[in-house]
């Protein structure tokens, strides 16, 4: 018989530590479907989403040395929201189709998929378990401009456009608290018992 096989969708807003956790699930033999590269991957390898794209912004969305044309896309979308809603309109199914595949290829009793926009694109209806890493706003924003040497100005931007933490966890299935303070690995072995004894 073949074993049941539990997908977890690790979501939070922008420096909240998703990838950082999916790291952790990793070393434990979890596969993750990184969902932001993987959406980069569907632009550089799918010709139709290409097309679109370069239909939409007005101009070749792949560069000539075969790179993505990653000044377009953000100068399109900086025209307000929704120029970033007509590309992820064209992303988000290719990228959904690419998750599904993925899922279903997998054969670990256990995979992840890391997703900052889980519920806001749906993506959490393919997943068998929602998990949302929660952090107060001072500490994401702080690891952001630690980490990527924006302003804090431009957080405070992304972070209006997301979900609030009390709202994703009011929509997940359990919550990881990554404040810097509380020890991440019991939370997690929590949550895969939790999952595998099911
Ligand atoms: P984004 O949505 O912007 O991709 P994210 O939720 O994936 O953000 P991470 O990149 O995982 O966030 O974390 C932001 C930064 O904070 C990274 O530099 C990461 O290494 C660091 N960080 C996150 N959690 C911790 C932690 N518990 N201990 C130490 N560093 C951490």
């Amino acid at each position: 018989m073949s074993q049941k096989k539990n997908s977890i969708g690790i979501t939070g807003g922008i420096g909240s530590g998703k990838t950082y956790i999916c790291r952790l699930l990793e070393q434990r033999g979890i596969p993750v479907f990184y969902t932001d590269y993987e959406a980069k991957q569907e632009m550089l390898e799918n010709r139709q989403l290409q097309k679109k794209l370069s239909d939409l912004t007005g101009s070749p969305i792949i560069l000539s040395d075969g790179t993505l044309n990653k000044a377009l896309l953000s100068a399109y979308i900086a025209q307000g929201e929704q120029y970033a809603r007509h590309v992820d309109a064209l992303v988000h199914p290719a990228t959904r189709r690419r998750m599904r595949q993925w899922l279903k290829a997998q054969t670990c009793p256990v995979v992840a998929v890391e997703c900052a926009l889980l519920f806001e694109s749906g993506y959490n209806e393919d997943v068998d378990y929602a998990i949302a890493v929660t952090a107060p706003e001072e500490v994401k924003i702080a690891r952001v401009i630690n980490r990527d040497g924006h302003s804090r100005e431009h957080v405070l931007r992304i972070m209006a456009l997301q979900l609030t933490d009390a709202e994703r966890a009011a929509k997940a299935d359990g919550v990881i608290v990554n404040d810097g303070t509380q020890p991440l690995e019991p939370q997690i072995d929590h949550l895969l018992h939790s999952i595998t004894s099911k």
